[in-house]
């Protein structure tokens, strides 16, 4: 069977496969403990669920716009207005079947072959294979683990060529929950003025931010980094709908009309029931939102203390989302054991202690493995208690 070249190299994201692994081995009955979620364990709240049922019930099972329903696109420019401080007309927005979709149709609409898309390692899996279905060229830059693996402005200037098209920002951060801070974020924005680059602004953990930390989207920092950004976000992690699958994307108006013909040519629009729960979740009360948020940090806090009692593992505090991105590279090797990477590492924990993690080499930091804490502090704790073992087994 002979297939495309631009998928040739593609690569399963490495967060469902291990994901499936525990599933399997679940399914013949085997305890384990699943700490690589990439999404919430709540349900979604009830008000959310009601809205979408009601809308299926009055008739909102049809097609709808492709950038979706004007509805939901008002309630996000006002989410946008209260949130962010920003000012968006309803023809700079459009609604999409998640995050991950916004983000795969900007790169198609921006993108052509050769251009060059930088990328801060550690990344969120799916960026760079995106970047390379639009046939352009994924370039990596290294976040110092000294600096909470944040990149810095200087580092980003060093990796731009005359190819450069955007770079991509992920605050907080999926794998290193990390937050860029206002200062940070100016920094980064003058460089991107300075070689005329598109901004890519992945703001889906906005909400789950801990430590009293502030979220600032870059796009509010000036007037030309409002002209240069496209800020992608949605309601899979905050409202715990990752299986709704409605995101969005706001930016530059002529960008926003392309991005929905192709979506009018190849998705449609996102599902119509679905839309309208999302319009609950961002019209209707936050208060769940709160409850999961403050269940998010009292989990972290514990994970962290479990963590800091393993010896020869090295975590950041992470300050949004729900990771926690831990370095083993001092446990790949020990007396009676040798891992090559943090992937055999991970393997080996899965069969042989039945804890599930994402080894790091999906997220581009192959000594790393992420641990989700969206699970229950039982899970978590019996998880880090096996974790404690094995280590002590290799020794
Ligand atoms: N961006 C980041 C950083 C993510 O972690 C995820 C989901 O894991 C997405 C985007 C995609 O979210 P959605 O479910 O809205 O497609």
């Amino acid at each position: 069977m002979q297939l495309a070249k631009r998928v040739s190299e593609l690569t399963p994201s490495s967060t469902l496969a291990i994901t499936a692994k525990a599933k399997e081995l679940r399914s013949k009955g085997i305890d384990v403990v699943g700490l690589g979620a990439g999404e919430p364990d709540f349900n979604t709240p009830d008000h959310i669920i009601e809205a979408a049922t009601q809308a299926m019930k009055k008739g909102f099972t049809k097609y709808t716009p492709a950038s979706g329903i004007p509805e939901l696109k008002q309630a996000i420019v006002d989410k946008f207005k209260r949130d962010n401080g920003l000012h968006y007309e309803m023809n700079q927005v459009m609604v999409t079947l998640g995050a991950k979709h916004a983000l795969y149709n900007f790169f198609q609409a921006v993108c052509n072959p050769g251009d060059e898309v930088i990328i801060p390692i550690p990344y969120w899996v799916s960026y760079p294979e995106q970047v390379k279905l639009a046939e352009a060229v994924p370039v990596f830059v290294e976040g110092n683990k000294d600096n909470q693996y944040k990149i810095t402005a200087e580092q980003l200037e060093k990796a731009i060529t005359k190819r450069t098209k955007a770079f991509i920002l992920n605050s907080p951060s999926n794998p290193t929950g990390t937050v860029y801070t206002k200062e940070e974020l100016s920094e980064i924005a003058e460089v991107c003025k300075k070689y005329d680059l598109y901004v890519v602004s992945d703001e889906i953990y906005e909400k789950l931010i801990y430590d009293g930390v502030e979220h600032v989207s870059i796009a509010s920092l000036s007037e030309d980094a409002y002209q240069r950004t496209v800020i992608v976000n949605g309601v899979s992690k905050p409202y715990s709908m990752t299986g709704w699958r409605i995101g969005y994307i706001a930016g530059n108006k002529e960008l926003i009309k392309v991005m929905t013909d192709l979506a009018s040519h190849s998705t449609s629009n996102p599902v119509s029931f679905a839309q309208y729960g999302a319009l609950e979740a961002i019209n209707g009360p936050q208060d769940e939102l709160e409850k999961m948020r403050e269940t998010f940090e009292q989990r972290r806090n514990i994970l962290l203390n479990l963590i800091d009692e393993i010896p020869g593992l090295k975590a950041i505090r992470p300050q949004g989302a729900f990771y926690v991105f831990i370095d083993v590279s001092e446990v790949l090797t020990t007396k009676s054991r040798q891992f090559k990477d943090a992937d055999e590492w991970a393997k080996a924990l899965l069969e042989e202690a039945k804890v599930a993690v994402i080894p790091g080499s999906g997220f581009g930091a192959p000594n790393h493995i992420r641990v989700s804490y969206a699970t229950s502090i039982e899970q978590l704790q019996e998880g880090m208690r096996r974790i404690k073992e094995f280590i002590h087994s290799l020794n």
